[in-house]
């Protein structure tokens, strides 16, 4: 299924159909203001040469203290008479470009610092780390104050101890995430094609790491400014007569009462910088987080959003079955496109069935599956309509917390890669144990000896030595035991798994079909299971749904589905099949690609590959009809029992 597996999605038009990340920043209404202000101020203080003001350090005895809007004086003057607008502006201009500069050069040096140590590890790593554990071992503003007094007072100087006392926050945080990063897979293969340490550093560690930069950046310019404020509030950065904002602040607090004026003003214009500096910082960052790009501005929710004008479907679910899946559409909402990555599926599946849902890649089947259960992410999953029955009860209508009882309990999950689903950092055993009592009331001791039990169900091999191992120690296939124990945990009536087998290898994957399938008979329990290999599908499954961009196409029992389909794309899907034994057997992957969600086409979407296509097929809505045998499929020119593509 080469061909048919690409990325149904056409890149461009979906990219440019994304808001733009400045448009997503002026969203944050906060971050909007942030940078209003921002810019407001730093236009000012970058034209202050050829703004009309006054000379900031002219003084005039005569006119000192002049009250607020005196004449020719917007904002008055100070003790020694001079133009307190006219030396706000200019000692903005000095206070951002100290505060900036500081931070530039703790980012520049602390993320050079960070880079080297994580990636290098060892001595270099321990050498580097505490040197700047040395730093960190000062009270940061009392370090600072050493610095100046060792390099003497001025705001040159006031600007290195700053940035110095700022380095070791950066090369913590950036060496953090090297580590993680220098054992990623794709820095292994910078490795095996040849780069060197400053080319991999460089091209495949730091486009990683910059984004925390920026953020640590944005987030620290604020508080720099802050710092050398002061600093020079304290008499060791500006020097008279230059005017910076901290310098004025202490100049003002010596007429405090007389004229507060002199002192509010310029602690009114750091409190401001400062607040709009911050509120622009985390915008930026909720911008950068490509979680939180895919749609507004707000972290994922624990359930998927249900449209509140959601479409339902008449009559109540069926309670008989475990499962009863009726006209469930998801999409995702992002701009002003809508992707209906699920549009109108019906699933039913009884107690102890096995029902087997296929499809290429991207034909909605995870979506499918992670509606059931409110896992899609939201924003952007909005559950448009339909309604999912768990033994005849509207999952849709239910609560949240009724939602969280359910998960893992009754309705359990195992996924394509447990690598990525356990924790790296506890026991097999223990997160086993620890699924088992967030339903049941059992002591530690016993659910250890639950934990033990399921090992052994799922054919775990020296259960009591496998439970204390962590998830890196196990091989894959016993991994996905270790889901399948956690899965089977607390006595499910439903268990999804989707793509279980699709990361092991065959022989492997044989023992994990086989083991599904006799824990299934054992338990009674009902398996939705997800693939994209009809060969799985044909060993454990009774009945089958096909999958095809957001629809189910074909459903009928297993062996009438795999011996005579009735729809175009299911026998080209068989087809790609490769059979043992068959050698000379053509395999044609599927030509084309499937339709983009976002734009389905009128009709039967499979429409434009399909070799059956006649004028109607285009026309309107096509219902899923019974056609020969228990096959039911979505489709006008269907192929006869056993008939062939010619
Ligand atoms: P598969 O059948 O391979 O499991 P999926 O159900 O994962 O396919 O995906 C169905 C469609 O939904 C795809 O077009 C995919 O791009 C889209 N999709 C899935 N998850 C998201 C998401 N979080 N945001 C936007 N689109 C998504
Ligand atoms: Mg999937």
């Amino acid at each position: 299924m080469t061909a048919a597996a690409a990325d149904p999605r056409p890149e461009k038009a979906e990219r440019s159909a994304r808001p733009s990340s400045f448009a997503l920043l002026l969203n944050n209404r906060l971050a909007a203001v942030g940078l209003a202000i921002l810019a407001v101020i730093v236009a000012a203080a970058l034209a202050a040469p050829i703004l009309p003001l006054a000379d900031p350090n002219a003084t005039d005895p005569a006119g000192r203290l002049a009250p607020l809007l005196a004449d020719g004086h917007l904002l008055g003057t100070d003790a020694l008479g001079r133009d307190v607008l006219s030396r706000l502006v200019w000692g903005a201009r000095v206070s951002l470009a100290i505060g900036l500069s500081a931070s530039l050069i703790a980012a520049l040096a602390g993320s050079a610092i960070g880079l080297v140590a994580g990636y290098a590890g060892g001595r270099t790593d321990q050498l580097m780390m505490r040197g700047i554990d040395m730093l960190m071992a000062f009270p940061y503003i009392l370090l600072a104050l050493a610095i100046v007094a060792i390099l003497g007072p001025g705001l040159i100087n006031a600007l290195y101890a700053i940035a110095i006392v700022n380095i070791p926050f950066f090369a913590r945080n950036i060496r953090g995430i090297t580590i993680g990063l220098a054992r990623r897979e794709f820095v292994d293969a910078a490795r095996l094609s040849g780069k060197g340490p400053i080319r991999i550093l460089a091209t495949e560690i730091l486009p990683n790491v910059l984004p925390t930069i920026v953020i640590t950046l944005s987030t620290t310019v604020g508080w720099m400014i802050l710092e050398t404020a002061g600093l020079s509030f304290l008499g060791l950065g500006a020097q008279p007569p230059q005017a910076d904002l901290g310098s004025m602040l202490g100049e003002g607090r010596k007429v405090l009462f007389t004229a507060p004026v002199v002192s509010l003003v310029p602690g009114l214009a750091i409190f401001l910088i400062v607040m709009a500096i911050n509120l622009l910082g985390d915008g930026i960052r909720d911008v950068l987080d490509p979680r939180l790009r895919s749609g507004a501005l707000t972290r994922p929710s624990a359930r998927t959003a249900i449209a509140r004008d959601r479409r339902r479907p008449q009559g109540e679910p069926d309670a008989e079955a475990v499962l009863d899946v009726r006209d469930l559409a998801t999409e995702f909402r992002m701009g002003r496109t809508v992707a209906r990555a699920v549009g109108g599926v019906d699933l039913r599946i009884a107690r102890g069935e096995c029902l087997g849902l296929v499809g290429e890649s991207g034909s909605g089947k995870s979506v499918t599956a992670m509606s059931l259960m409110g896992l899609v992410p939201s924003p952007p999953g909005v559950v448009a309509g339909g309604a999912v029955g768990f033994k005849g009860e509207d999952l849709l209508d239910a609560k949240d917390g009724r939602i969280r009882q359910l998960r893992g309990g009754a309705v359990s999950h195992v996924f394509q890669d447990p690598l990525a689903t356990l924790h790296p950092l506890f026991s097999v055993g223990d997160q086993v144990a620890e699924a088992i009592r967030a339903h049941r009331p059992l002591s530690r001791r016993q659910a250890d000896e639950e934990t033990r039990r399921l090992f052994e169900q799922v054919r775990i091999p020296n259960p009591a030595e496998r439970m204390k191992a962590f998830p890196h120690e196990l091989s894959g296939g016993l991994r996905q035991r270790v889901s399948i124990a956690m899965a089977l945990a607390n006595e499910p009536d439903l268990i999804i798994a989707d793509e279980p087998t699709t990361a092991l290898d065959v022989t492997v994957q044989a023992q994990v079909l086989r083991l599904l399938d006799d824990l299934r008979r054992e338990k009674n329990a009902a398996v939705l299971f997800i693939t994209h290999d009809f060969g799985v599908v044909s060993e454990i499954c009774e009945r089958i749904a096909v999958m095809y961009a957001g629809r189910i196409v074909e459903t009928g029992r297993t062996e009438d589905v795999l011996s005579q389909p009735a729809h175009p794309y299911t026998r080209m899907l068989i087809d790609c099949v490769p059979v043992m034994g068959e050698p000379e057997r053509r395999l044609d992957a599927i030509r084309g690609r499937p339709p983009a969600v976002d734009r389905l086409p009128k009709g039967c979407a499979f429409a434009d590959r399909c070799p059956r296509v006649q004028p109607d097929c285009r026309s309107g809505e096509i219902p899923l009809e019974p056609k020969h045998g228990s096959i039911e499929a979505r489709c006008l020119h269907p192929l006869g029992p056993g008939e062939m593509l010619s």
